[in-house]
């Protein structure tokens, strides 16, 4: 059977592919992680190429009247069909499924309980086994391609019982380790996918940086793979910096604070004592911060630009004339 875990918190799901009841304890190390985007862009991928899935289903419906040996061929059919895609989950899911699927079928039509019967009535039974074979398209088809389950908009009603919800429950460690068993066509896995990513208030969106689709909230700019997250990182610094410089009560600051350092390397050059120089410095750091309430205070309640001009005019005026002084000292 399959596992799967969703982690909404992490924004991953866990799948363990194939495991048996007996295997359960070492579920955890089989674990196959993959992200909300990663299974968005996989879905997107297989509905790009459905072609591949209704190739398949043409090929199950036409030899569904040939002998039982025609099996192995299709496999192959099957496999050659999904090689490409192997990647996806989504592919080698249902390819798996599929095939399973259709051989229950075909033995119902090739190895009948009664073969007299089978013989007069062959054309109904062919018929059938292709309405079941189409049935089971149409199904996981039309899941796959409801836009619903990731778009909330949307109010048509429709209800949606699955009566085989099953658990697969693993207890240690304090508390109890709880996996899913999706359907074979994995529509509780979608259903609660989707679920999900409705109460975090995802939808998809384009990444800013990649412009690959993601998951996430009206304002996310980026996806979360690292590169895009560093990105958004810088872009988010440059944006901080331009609005300081921007604002005119910075630059006013900076203009202050260019002057005192340019102070500062006149007396340097003077060579004046480092005692005195560390006396300037500390009165500089005491002004300094003296400005920057000042223009805190300014930009909160949006206070004229003049007021934050007359305290720097005088502490500009104070520092240049202790500056004045040290080197009149000499
Ligand atoms: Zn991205």
């Amino acid at each position: 059977m399959t596992l799967y875990q969703i982690n909404e918190k992490e924004h991953t799901v866990n799948f363990v592919w194939g495991i048996k009841n007996a295997q359960l304890l070492t579920a955890g190390k089989r674990i196959k992680q993959y992200s909300f985007d990663d299974i968005l862009i996989q879905l997107e991928e297989f509905r790009e190429q459905l072609n591949v899935i209704e190739n398949i289903r043409l090929q199950m419906m036409d030899y569904i009247e040939k002998d039982k040996s025609y099996l192995d061929e299709l496999v192959n059919i099957v496999s050659d069909y999904v090689d490409d895609y192997r990647k996806n989950i989504f592919f080698v899911h249902y390819s798996g499924v599929l095939t399973t699927r259709y051989s229950k079928i075909l033995k119902e039509v090739t190895m009948p309980k009664d073969y007299v019967v089978a013989w007069i009535k062959r054309k109904q039974i062919i018929e059938d086994a292709r309405n079941k074979i189409q049935n089971f398209f149409d199904e996981f088809l039309s899941v796959i391609n409801d836009d619903r389950n990731f778009d909330y908009h949307e109010s048509d009603e429709t209800l949606i019982t699955m009566s085989d919800l099953k658990l697969a429950v693993i207890r240690g460690n304090g508390h109890n380790e709880v996996y899913h068993v999706p359907d074979d066509m994995l529509l509780n896995f979608f259903y609660e996918f989707s679920y999900t990513v409705y109460k975090l208030g995802f939808k998809v969106q384009e990444c800013h940086f990649c412009h690959k689709h993601f998951l996430g909230t009206s304002d996310s700019i980026c996806c979360e793979r690292v590169q895009c997250q560093e990105q958004h990182q810088k872009l988010l610094s440059k944006q901080a910096r331009e609005e300081r410089k921007n604002t005119p009560y910075a630059h006013e600051v900076d203009n202050y604070h260019t002057y005192v350092r340019n102070l500062m390397k006149e007396l340097r050059k003077a060579k004046i004592n480092p005692v005195k120089l560390d006396e300037f410095e500390d009165e500089k750091e005491r002004r300094k911060a003296i400005i920057k309430r000042k223009k805190k205070e300014c930009m909160e309640f949006g206070l004229p630009l003049e007021e934050l001009l007359d305290v720097i005019a005088e502490h500009r005026e104070a520092m240049k004339q202790l500056a004045d002084r040290y080197i009149e000292e000499l």
